[in-house]
């Protein structure tokens, strides 16, 4: 499964987050040894003792909803955190990153789900942010979840709605920044619509690694 899938985002330049949350150690050990490199994770304390037990050449990406009194715990070695939903958690982020003298790279979180999401900001959230004030953060892109339902024409307006939002970023805020160039959707059931929709990085669990119970 995990070369089929490599094989379709391959003709895009999409890469591909295996998420190997509530999986073991062997289990993510067994997609590594099959060249896997990056492991998204959605819990703070299973990222940290996954990234303490398994090789040191994995590339750990936070998808989940993050805590600011947790970012201590993941800002000495994550490589990427999807979920950046407010200003105040990229402060912190800030500061951890100054902490342990790293930039850390974020993708910033938008609501595109047409319906009642939790996380995630609007469309406008972040227009003002004082982005170069904050020097240990990294701006990648954006993130965003689709709704789960069977309905594609409406999981393709959501993406399509995220695409959307990181061209104005991209215009208006980030046009002298070539790092921000990330637009991070789609996962097991939507990812070949993220695809088509111009998603650069795909975080697939199920699909790879089986249902989780
Ligand atoms: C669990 C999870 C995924 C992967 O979901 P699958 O349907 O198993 O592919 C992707 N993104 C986030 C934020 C998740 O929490």
């Amino acid at each position: 499964m995990l070369q089929q899938i490599k094989s379709e985002l391959e003709p895009h330049g999409t890469s591909l987050v295996a998420v190997s949350k509530t999986r073991t150690s062997d289990e993510i050990l067994g997609m590594y040894h099959k060249g896997q490199r990056i492991f998204g994770e959605n819990r703070v304390q299973e990222l940290v003792q996954k990234y303490e037990e398994l090789p040191k050449d994995i590339e750990w990406h936070m998808i989940g909803h993050l805590q600011r009194n947790k970012v201590k715990y993941i800002a000495p070695f994550v490589t990427l955190i999807h979920a950046v939903d407010s200003i105040r958690l990229l402060e912190e982020i800030n500061k951890q990153g100054a902490a342990h003298e790293r930039i850390i790279p974020c993708l910033l979180q938008y609501k595109i789900a047409e319906e009642e999401s939790k996380f995630g900001m609007g469309d406008s959230s972040f227009d003002n942010c004082p982005f170069d004030e904050f020097e240990n953060v990294k701006i990648a892109g954006v993130m965003g979840m689709a709704t789960f339902t069977s309905d594609s024409e409406q999981v393709r307006r959501e993406f399509k709605k995220l695409k959307n939002i990181f061209n104005r970023l991209k215009e208006n805020i980030f046009q002298d920044k070539s790092e921000f160039s990330e637009i991070s959707m789609g996962m097991s059931g939507d990812y070949r619509i993220a695809i088509e929709e111009g998603s650069t990085m795909v975080r697939i669990g199920s699909l790879l690694f089986g249902n989780r119970i």
